[in-house]
């Protein structure tokens, strides 16, 4: 056998692997007591100075990050985008045509020089896009610490898992990730699921018997690092920590896997390139209309190829990526982690939630307030963890409340430093332990007086726990539960003068008291014992024929905030489902307390009635609009719900918190795990986490969800408007026989990738509007480019284009001189296209302003509110009066001072812009007021 000395003895890292090779094979032969000192540890744990050293000598329990592309690749990656590659090929053929030009035209170099450095603002605005996003995603990953309990000093703590050290003792159970390798030294009807190290994902046995060598990973009694604990609970010992584990070892320096784009993201692409291909048509088209003109072969070409990149919406992919990271951010600020860019989407379209009651409405801070035993109801005093408060007659209560606390994994945690009293592990049993202490019992003592010998653990669909203890008069087992359940297992009843027969009257008396409590809204469980003829019976064996010895009823406070929030979803469209474990009153007292329900006649189904329901009939109860609660649900219930909803496709976000959720949860479109008391594995499974477990905090992120979807809009009309503001004064000069552009090339991209791109991006960041929780979920099917933005993209782009076209030959024609007689260095012409761009510059300006509300007047929203906007057009128009003034820029792109009759009457244009999209507004707000609202 190998001996603690030749397992242990460190020798640097890869010594340590070695080590802990050695560990895993000799390990899993050790007896349970035997593992503990070969760990040079004890069932009490570690002393924490003992910790401290390992943690010092070994290093921490953590695995090397993925390592992140190289900066240069991730940069050169830019380069190779569709885009790219177009306008690097566009800007290589404008470079040969320069070359072969005769004589050679200084714009035709500068057009070249001006598409490399389109390509290289693009590429690094997408770059730093995609750097920015990595790193928030870290940062959102280190909100969440990954924790777990261990004992040390005998006592139990929650520790960061990198603190682990090896010959630390740790408790497991449903729903944990497990940390570092580990022997199991007790186990208690537990399974896991080593899908991260053997690509299996069904879930395995585990138990702590010695075993016979053979390779590590096919111990049954090791749970290894990056594994999930699927069921029951275990006592595990460490023998190996960070690289040295088993998943350390495997885990390659693999590369962060590729962000997957959203379908958001697919519409805005295919768009780009559809728009793209437009370009291309308009380019060939003008270069056929202009080559008969009598211009030259290569300076139409050049001609056609400025206006085709002109109008190719290089910064949109970019802006989308932005828009989509400030509304993760701004989610996270609101406590609401999203894990992936889709949910950001998905959320603003989300027509159902279904969500748990205990934590996510109510606080999760349960006090028992009510004991019923041997028929009399004892109420009891105090609130929170705290064990002070008293039962008037605690000697009845003693027996229920011993039997509920010995059948407890929870602690309670003393306050540290003006904290408060709070439990490591289950609140319920939290509460169960505080009652306990408040009748006079000492926890401690009364372990010591019945020692556990084994555990049955609680499970959502039993509904049950149990334990099995040795005390003085032999074996007995402690037994706790929801009342249904547990009363069908009980035999008998203690009336405290006698034990009796369990008849159906009293069964049902027990039924009334357990409704009565429920309807004032508390969670109920009952309490039963039995003695045992064993220490190992089967569960069966435990959980039957026992005796009844009365219910408690506890306390669990709706959270303030859930109230507005679940109006806010109302007001929204958007349906409130709850589903919960617990008894159908305390659901529908909650339910009416935080406003799910306001009917006298809810629905409420219960799990088993569901179960009765085929998928036709489920489908049918779901149809109905009306409050909807299902009760005494199991997690398979809670799939079976989501899936029906999706049926009927409906965009469903739901909460869990336990192991079994993580199927509904990964279904789901939106699955929502607890941040604070959820489970591991419903945090890997769920694609938003709440930091505050809050329902509140959904509604939040429903509403920021929404807003991004409207802001995208905003920039999309924005962007695309004044391509058409553009577009049409070059189509106009080419069939109107002027036989030069109205705008070139060169100033487009100075509008494009100057003026144009830091109001996008403040658009971007609009906060949300005052009512985007007043209409229904915009449907999923809805594109992006629906009609109604289309419209509007038309109607402002319009405006634009009729405002420079007038511009632009009002000045051509008043200077007198015939078209033909026009050349790129008559000033009228410098004057003009000076003129256009500038147009185009101040009209933007109004446009952005235009777009910041889809109905609401501007002005009600507020001009100051989005400060970042205004400084970005002000930005635009000083870029603009620099192009116009400066003559270095005056000489790039060919342009002549504005005078400030000029800059009047663009001002004008602007205005007049602005004043037309409020009428349009104000249309739209008047049709929807006499349609009662029922049209966006
Ligand atoms: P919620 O929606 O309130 O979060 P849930 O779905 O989490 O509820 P469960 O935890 O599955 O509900 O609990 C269902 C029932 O099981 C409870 O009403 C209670 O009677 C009982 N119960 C809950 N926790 C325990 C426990 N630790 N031990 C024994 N019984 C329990």
């Amino acid at each position: 056998m190998t001996t603690p000395t030749d397992v242990l003895t460190p020798d640097g890292s890869d010594g340590k692997a070695a080590a802990a090779d050695a560990d895993g094979l000799a390990i899993r032969t050790l007896s349970p007591t035997i593992v503990y000192s070969a760990l040079d540890t004890s069932p009490r744990g570690l002393t924490t100075a003992a910790a401290d050293a390992r943690l010092r000598q070994f290093g921490s329990n953590e695995l090397p990050r993925a390592a992140h592309p190289a900066m240069w690749r991730q940069l050169a990656a830019q380069f190779t985008d569709l885009f790219a590659v177009v306008l690097l090929i566009a800007s290589a053929i404008t470079f040969l045509a320069y070359a072969l030009q005769e004589p050679r035209d200084v714009g035709t170099l500068q057009l070249a020089v001006a598409i490399l450095g389109v390509v290289a603002l693009n590429a690094s605005i997408g770059f730093a896009q995609e750097y920015s996003a990595e790193r928030t995603a870290e940062s959102l990953q280190a909100m969440v610490p990954h924790t777990c309990r261990v004992l040390r000093d005998a006592v139990l703590r929650e520790l960061p898992a990198r603190e682990l050290v090896h010959g630390d003792v740790v408790l497991l159970e449903a729903g944990d990730a497990v940390s570092a390798d580990c022997r199991l030294v007790e186990a208690h009807d537990i399974t896991v699921n080593n899908a991260a190290i053997t690509g299996e994902s069904d879930a395995v046995g585990r138990s702590h018997e010695p075993e016979r060598q053979g390779p590590v990973l096919e111990a049954r009694n090791c749970v290894f690092m990056g594994t999930d604990v699927v069921a029951g609970t275990a006592k595990a010992v460490v023998f190996a920590t960070g690289r040295s584990t088993e998943f350390g070892r495997i885990f390659q320096l693999t590369a962060a896997a590729p962000r997957q784009k959203t379908p958001l993201q697919h519409q805005v692409a295919s768009m780009a390139r559809r728009v793209a291909g437009t370009a291309l048509a308009v380019g060939a088209l003008l270069f056929a209309v202009r080559l008969p003109a009598g211009q030259g072969l290569v300076s139409a070409f050049v001609f056609a190829l400025g206006v085709m990149v002109a109008l190719v919406p290089e910064g949109l992919p970019a802006t989308l990526s932005v828009s989509l990271a400030i509304g993760v951010r701004r989610m996270a600020r609101r406590h609401a982690l999203v894990k992936q860019l889709l949910a950001v989407e998905a959320l603003g379209s989300t027509t159902v939630v279904c969500t748990d009651k205990t934590g996510t409405l109510t606080q999760a801070e349960m006090t028992v307030v009510q004991v019923w035993v041997g028929g009399v109801m004892h109420a009891v005093s105090g609130v929170g963890y705290e064990p002070a408060g008293e039962v008037a007659d605690p000697e009845p209560v003693r027996a229920v409340l011993r039997t509920a606390a010995l059948c407890s994994n929870a602690r309670l945690v003393p306050p540290s430093e003006g904290g408060r009293w709070h439990v490591l592990g289950d609140t319920t049993e939290g509460a169960l332990l505080v009652a306990a202490a408040k009748a006079g019992l000492d926890g401690v003592a009364e372990e010591g007086a019945a020692p556990r010998v084994g555990e049955h653990p609680f499970d959502s669909v039993r509904k049950l726990m149990s334990t099995v203890h040795s005390g003085a008069d032999g074996y007995h087992a402690c037994v706790k539960g929801a009342p249904q359940e547990l009363l069908e297992r009980c035999t008998a009843i203690d009336r405290q003068s006698e034990v009796i027969a369990l008849t159906d009257a009293l069964r049902a008396e027990v039924m009334d008291v357990n409704d009565e409590l429920a309807k004032q809204g508390l969670r109920v469980l009952a309490a039963a014992r039995r003695e045992l003829s064993g220490p190992h019976p089967d569960r069966e064996c435990v959980e039957s024929g026992l005796t009844f010895l009365g219910l408690v009823g506890m306390l669990d406070p709706p959270r303030p905030e859930v109230r507005e929030a679940v109006t806010a979803c109302h007001r929204a469209g958007i349906r409130v489902v709850m589903v919960t474990g617990d008894h159908p009153l305390t659901a529908e007292a909650v339910a009416r307390r935080v406003g799910i329900v306001q009917r006298a006649d809810p629905t409420v189904m219960t799990g088993a009635r569901l179960n009765e329901l085929d998928d036709d009939a489920l489908d049918e109860l779901l149809a109905g609009q009306g409050e909807l609660l299902l009760c005494r649900v199991s997690p398979e219930h809670k799939m079976r719900v989501v899936t029906a909803f999706q049926r009927r496709h409906e965009v469903v976000a739901v909460t869990g918190d336990g192991a079994n959720d993580a199927p509904a949860l990964k279904h789901a479109d939106i699955g929502v795990a607890m941040g604070a008391s959820g489970t591991d594995v419903a945090r890997e499974a769920a694609v938003m986490v709440l930091l505050d477990d809050s329902f509140a905090s959904i509604a939040t992120a429903v509403r920021l969800g929404r807003s991004v979807y409207q802001n995208i809009r905003k920039f999309l009309v924005y962007l695309f408007s004044h391509n058409i503001g553009e577009l049409v004064p070059i189509l106009a000069a080419t069939f109107a026989g002027f036989p030069l552009v109205p705008i070139s090339a060169v100033q487009i991209l100075a509008i494009d990738l100057g003026s144009d791109v830091l109001p996008a991006l403040a658009l971007g960041a609009e906060p949300p509007e005052d009512d985007v929780m007043d209409h229904p979920p915009r449907s999923r099917d809805e594109r992006l480019f629906s009609p109604a933005v289309m419209g509007r993209i038309l109607f402002l782009g319009g405006i634009q284009a009729a405002g420079v076209c007038a511009v632009f030959f009002w000045h051509i024609n008043a200077s007198g001189i015939p078209y033909a007689d026009f050349t790129e260095d008559s000033v009228a012409y410098r004057e003009a296209i000076t003129l256009v761009q500038a147009g185009i510059v101040v009209s933007q300006f109004f446009n952005a302003l235009a777009v910041r509300t889809e109905r609401e007047s501007v002005f009600r929203a507020g001009l100051l509110s989005n400060l970042w906007l205004l400084a970005a057009g002000f930005f635009g128009i000083g870029l603009m009066a620099a192009i116009s003034y400066l003559p270095p820029l005056q000489e790039v792109f060919n342009t002549a001072p504005l005078t400030v009759t000029d800059w009047a009457v663009l001002g004008g244009l602007g205005v007049v812009l602005l004043a037309a999209e409020e009428a349009r507004k104000a249309w739209l707000r008047h049709r929807a007021a006499r349609d009662n609202g029922g049209e966006r």
